[in-house]
Formats: structure tokens, sequence, C-alpha cells
């Protein structure tokens, strides 16, 4: 039976729930378009007001999954398990670099659907895009060769996965609904469900640069995810991971890349970086039945790292994808670098005492390293480097990180922001441990 749209609304507003077969048809809506931009937006403001019941957002998920091409790898003759981490989105979270390669050198197969920066966080596909023909939407044959090569393949989704996905988030995206536990879910795990996983990481970033600033909503959001992915047959675990400072020593596409790069290449590990990517790996490796603990998995993938089979799974995928076959030795040189380059200093001696994490996520896409507008071509070589980690004692005048800019203005103006968003504090502030807990497993 045709459904009209306001009256499926209309009930959503009242405080009814939707039956499955009001949610599916407003998800063949947004495929069809028989769902306008404005009713979409005005339904998933009320799903943000209201909330939906676990039945909904099965039904959501399920139907949003089922709106386009679901893949199966059975036939491909890949050998491993097929599994995936994904991440809620943070500033400096370069982890999935290192961690499909790292999961891939250890028997894995990673086909790792990825996406761009969204708000103040930035995205894999655009950090990957600094290497100079990367091709982040290949051909379904090309992904297929970049996993029979490296065993692991950082990609976008092809617009034949998750199309009502699609649809919905751009509508979110400019209608201040992304920060609703329903909406989010449904849309991670229905790209997730459609990529045809046998296992999945979830990496909930909790904290002042993440979509959940409070343990409670990260809680919510982890039980969520791993309960209607359970629910749908997809092993998932869900790792709640701090986001109150920059993971890492850079934010920034090129300059995150060029850390993952040394990162892979044991150049320079940052040790928070280093315990969030072996921690969300050994969950991989358990999950998978690549190992048979955590701690023989986290053993596997600190080994993967320090034997160099990681860098090399990622110097295969990146030359299967079209980028520079050189890239362990000379991929740092091939990508862009900023024309204008500042440290800022510490204005008084004491401890690195907290940061406004989103405010310098803010600060790296006014430099032009992220999207003010949809669609919007990005600058891959500003942001952030060197950016010194809560805790660290500093001297007066000593850099607390240094802007990478396209002009004389921005740097200044990116600077400043850094200057109030960077506090120092005379005493030694409490640090959050990199990985805070694991909410959830099924
Ligand atoms: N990432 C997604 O893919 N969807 C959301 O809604 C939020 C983060």
């Amino acid at each position: 039976m045709k459904l009209l749209p306001q009256e499926v609304i209309r009930r959503k507003r009242d405080g009814h729930a939707l039956s499955a077969h009001e949610v599916s048809d407003f998800v063949q809506g947004l495929v069809t378009g028989a769902w306008s931009d404005a009713q979409a937006a005005a339904l998933a403001m009320v799903v943000l007001l209201r909330g939906m019941t676990p039945a909904e957002t099965v039904a959501l998920t399920h139907a949003m999954t089922h709106s386009g091409e679901v893949l199966d790898w059975s036939a491909s003759g890949l050998r491993g398990p097929v599994v995936d981490k994904h991440s809620t989105g943070g500033v400096g979270d370069k982890v999935s670099l290192m961690l499909a390669p790292i999961v891939a050198a250890c028997g894995g197969v990673v086909p790792m659907i990825s996406g761009r920066g969204l708000g103040h966080t930035g995205g894999t596909l655009d950090k990957l895009e600094a290497l100079p023909g990367y091709q982040c939407t290949p051909s379904h044959e090309t992904v297929l060769g970049a996993l029979r090569a490296a065993g692991c393949a950082i990609v976008g989704a092809s617009r034949r996965v998750a199309p009502a996905d699609r649809r919905l988030y751009a509508i979110r995206d400019v209608t201040a609904t992304v920060e609703s536990v329903p909406l989010i879910t449904a849309s991670i795990l229905s790209k997730k469900l459609a990529a045809g996983l046998q296992a999945l990481v979830m990496d909930v970033k909790v904290g002042n640069g993440a979509f959940c600033p409070t343990m409670e909503q990260a809680q919510a959001l982890a039980m969520s995810l791993v309960t209607v992915a359970r629910g749908a047959g997809l092993p998932t675990r869900a790792v709640i991971t701090d986001m109150n400072q920059v993971l890492g020593r850079t934010a920034g596409n090129a300059l995150e890349t060029r850390e993952a790069i040394d990162f892979l290449t044991g150049r320079e590990r940052e040790p928070r970086l280093l315990a969030v990517t072996l921690a969300l790996a050994a969950h991989l490796l358990e999950l998978g039945g690549l190992a048979a603990s955590l701690e023989e998995g986290e053993q596997r993938a600190r080994r993967a790292l320090e034997q160099g089979h990681a860098a090399e799974r990622f110097a295969r995928m990146v030359a299967a994808l079209g980028g520079p076959r050189d890239v362990l030795t000379a991929g740092g040189a091939a990508m862009a670098q900023a024309r204008v380059i500042v440290d800022v200093d510490a204005s008084s001696a004491g401890f690195i005492g907290a940061m406004d994490t989103r405010a310098i996520g803010v600060a790296v896409v006014a430099l032009g390293g992220g999207r003010q507008r949809a669609g919007e071509a990005i600058d891959p070589s500003v942001g952030l480097s060197d950016v010194l980690a809560v805790g660290t004692p500093v001297q007066a005048g000593q850099a607390l990180a240094r802007v990478h800019a396209r002009n004389v203005e921005e740097a200044q103006a990116a600077a400043q922001t850094l200057r109030s968003a960077i506090e120092i504090h005379a005493k030694a502030p409490h640090v959050h441990a990199p990985v805070v807990r694991v909410c959830a497993s099924g």
C-alpha cells in the first residue's frame, strides 16, 4: 500500500513507533525520489528529537542496507576472513591507514569502505587522495585486484552500495540532524552490512573532538551499533577510545598520510596512536578468528609492524589503486606541501593541560583541509604537524604545534585559534587513557 510521507512524519511526530513497512517506504522514497528533501529532513529531525525503538532502528538499518547492492566476496577466491574497522570520527584519526595493512599482513581481507571529512573531523579518503594518482572510487575489478595483491583496499562506497544512506547523509549534514544514535547506527551499519563483512570492530570516539562528547552518549552509540549489527548477523565489537586531543602528531590530509607512512616504516610511532591502532587491530584479529586471544592478536599486529609486513601491504595497496609505486621511500615528498609554515609558541611554561579538539578540527577545515560546502575541493597540503600531546611539559616560547597554510593570513588565523584551543596549566593534568573501554561485544 502506498503511504503518504506527511502521514508517516505526523505519526512519528505524535510519538508512535513506525512499522517496518513505514520505515521501508521512507527508505524506498529516498532512493526513488518519492520523498522530497524537505520531507526526509523533517523525518530525520523528528527521529533526532524523539529517538527510535530498537525495532525501528533494526528496520531502518535493514532497509538502508538493501537499498542497493549487497556485496558477496565468496566467489572471489580471496583467502581469509573479510573484516573491517570503522571509526565514528575524530581529529587526527589516521588509524585506518595503518590498521588495514596490519590486519591484511596477519591474514585478514579488508575491503575498507571509508568516507570523506565530515564536519570538524577528517576523512580517510581525503587523506589517501593526497597521494598523487590514488583512486578512491575504482572499479570493482580494481578493488579485487588490490585485495588480491595486498589483502586490503581502502576505497569509497560505490554509488550502488547503500544509496539511501548517501542521500539521507547529505540531507542530515546540512540540517543539524547528524547527532542521532539511531540515524548514525543505520548510516554506518547499512554500509558495513552491504560490504559483505564477517567481522567488524567499531572505534567509538568519546570526548571534545568526537560526535559523542560524553561517555554516556558514546556508550549508548556503542551498544546500539553492537546490538543492531549482531541482530543482522555481523559479529561486531565496539571499543571506546579517547578523542580529547588530536590523535598522533598531525591533523590535515597529506600531513596525516605522511605520519601514517612514518608509522608503518618505523620512523616515528606516537605512543597514543600506537596504543589505539594495536588495540583495534587485536580486537579485529580475535573477532575474525585470526588470533586465539587479544594478547595474541596484539603480538601478531606488533610483529606485522616491526617486521615491515604491514608497510609492504600498504605499499602494494597504494600501487594497486594507482598511487606512487615508491610510497614508502618517496610518497611523503610526492604529496603537496604548504607554502607557509609557522610555529605556535607557548606563552608560558607549564604542561599542555587540555585541548579544545573540536576547535582544532574546525581550524584545519578553515585552513582549507575540509569542506565548508558539500562537494567542495580541499587543499591536501594544509593542517597541523608536531602537535604536542596533553601532559607534555613545555617552556615559554616552545612550539606547541606547527601550522601549514596556503597564505600568511590563514596561518595567523589558525595560530590564533590554536593559542586559545591549547591550554597550558601550571600542574601536570590528568591524561585520559587512549583506549577507554571495550563497551560491548557480540
Ligand atoms: N559516519 C557515518 O557513516 N554516518 C554517520 O551518521 C556518522 C558517521
